[in-house]
């Protein structure tokens, strides 16, 4: 390898290709950013439950990865995302990928000893008292209790965490990859003054964090847009920006160190929020739009028509029939009204029109349904039993999907978190 350690540039996007089959597609919509002068580097992510309901293996996420930047002739980095990986489930990803998302939310509240907590407190007692974060006028006041009671907290979550990082040095070799800290995957958002006490703890566990992706206030359910109170997330976002370049500064995290939002998709409402965010700061981002690209593949098969329609229907059809099994293991990150779902019966007179209006995101749709989204959005499992069917229809109508995987990353993500100008027009109503 190199001899420059690995860096995540400013601006990045994680994208989720279930089938491997839209990395084309996807980076795309960097290449049109980049035609715009903004450099987002794109992060192809995937994780363990994801290649375990697929069949899939990590290193078919780094051909499709390897093979769309040949072929598109990409010269900035791109990266290849263990999502959500824990000290059981990294080895298989250890070949195939640059970029790492350790996952310790789990671990969070497990307690830690009073000498680990005692030597935290000792080490960083500038952190009791007030401080000051830069750019912003707000002063946390931290009694030395409260200290203790975030230590406490967190300081074994992240201890597991160096031992999922190290465990990757050892077989990767340091700089050769990009860490990144997931705490998302919790009941309770992690306040700044929180995340100020986590970025220290990472910092003394010697983890050179590049993002880290705590839990924001607020539902970030699956597929569709935020629920909660968006000028409070605006409030906790701006802490949370500047907790991350006082870490920087205090505790010696690399400085290109950024918020990773694990945004479960499409959280239209909070994106212009997000934008001003990073532009009064100067600062980066990395966004996390996850699964939607298989929606867009729903989309593009019924608007073909003909088998490509009769499938996206034979799928609403199989996910209504197994809907209690589909949403079992997403059910914190998911609200479907069964009373808004329609009949298979119903879907299955539909146009091309019908289908792709309920399905597709566009809030000021009257036909979108975000119930019929969310079931889909869980409902990949029955494209995957598919398997050949499946994807020959995606390689068959590789056009009008493409434009539908294209155009939904750029219109409705890139444009609003990154590039800004369409940010209002593509808010909530
Ligand atoms: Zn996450």
């Amino acid at each position: 390898m190199g001899n420059q350690p690995l860096k995540l540039a400013k601006y990045s996007i994680g994208t989720g290709d279930r089938f491997a089959h839209q990395a084309k597609a996807q980076l795309q919509a960097c290449l049109r950013a980049l035609a715009h002068g903004v450099e987002i580097v794109p992060v192809w992510n995937k994780s363990n439950r994801e290649h375990t309901i697929i069949g899939s293996d990590p290193m078919s996420a780094r051909q499709s990865a390897d093979a769309a930047v040949k072929e598109l002739g990409w010269k900035l980095p791109y990266f290849v995302d263990a999502d959500h990986i824990g000290v059981q489930t990294v080895g298989r990803f250890l070949d195939a990928c640059d970029f790492y998302t350790i996952d310790v939310a789990d671990f969070i509240g497990q307690t830690a000893t009073q000498e680990q907590i005692d030597a935290f407190v000792g080490a960083h007692k500038n952190l009791a008292g007030r401080v000051q974060l830069p750019g912003v006028d707000e002063i946390f006041t931290l009694s030395e209790s409260d200290l203790r009671q975030s230590a406490g907290k967190f300081l074994a979550a992240v201890k597991i965490a160096g031992e999922v990082y190290r465990k990757i040095e050892t077989s990767k070799g340091k700089g050769n990859f990009v860490p990144e800290i997931s705490m998302d995957e919790t009941d309770r958002a992690q306040t700044p003054a929180e995340l100020l006490v986590i970025l220290a703890a990472i910092a003394d566990e010697d983890i050179p964090v590049q993002t880290i992706a705590p839990k924001f206030s607020g539902r970030f359910n699956k597929g569709v847009d935020y629920v909660g109170d968006v000028a409070q997330f605006e409030r906790e976002f701006v802490l949370d920006v500047a907790a991350i370049a006082y870490g920087v500064r205090h505790f010696g995290l690399p400085a290109n160190l950024k918020l990773s939002v694990h945004s479960g998709s499409d959280k239209f409402s909070i994106y212009p929020a997000i934008h001003r965010t990073i532009r009064r700061f100067d600062a980066g981002v990395h966004l996390k739009t996850a699964g939607t690209t298989w929606l867009e593949e729903l989309i593009g098969l019924a608007e073909a028509g003909g088998e490509g329609l009769a499938l996206a229907k034979e799928i609403y059809a199989e996910a209504f029939a197994h809907r209690e099994e589909l949403c079992k293991p997403y059910a914190t990150v998911i609200d479907i009204d069964a009373a808004r779902l329609p009949s298979p019966d119903e879907v299955r007179g539909w146009s091309s029109e019908q289908y792709t209006s309920a399905l597709r995101h566009d809030l000021r749709a009257k036909a979108y349904n975000s119930s019929l989204r969310q079931l889909l959005h869980v409902g990949f499992k029955v494209a995957a039993k598919m398997g050949r069917r499946y994807v020959d229809l995606l390689d068959k109508n590789e056009a009008v999907i493409a434009r539908n995987v294209t155009g939904n990353l750029y219109d409705r993500h890139i444009v609003p978190v990154f590039l800004g100008d369409a940010a209002d027009s593509a808010k909530a109503q």
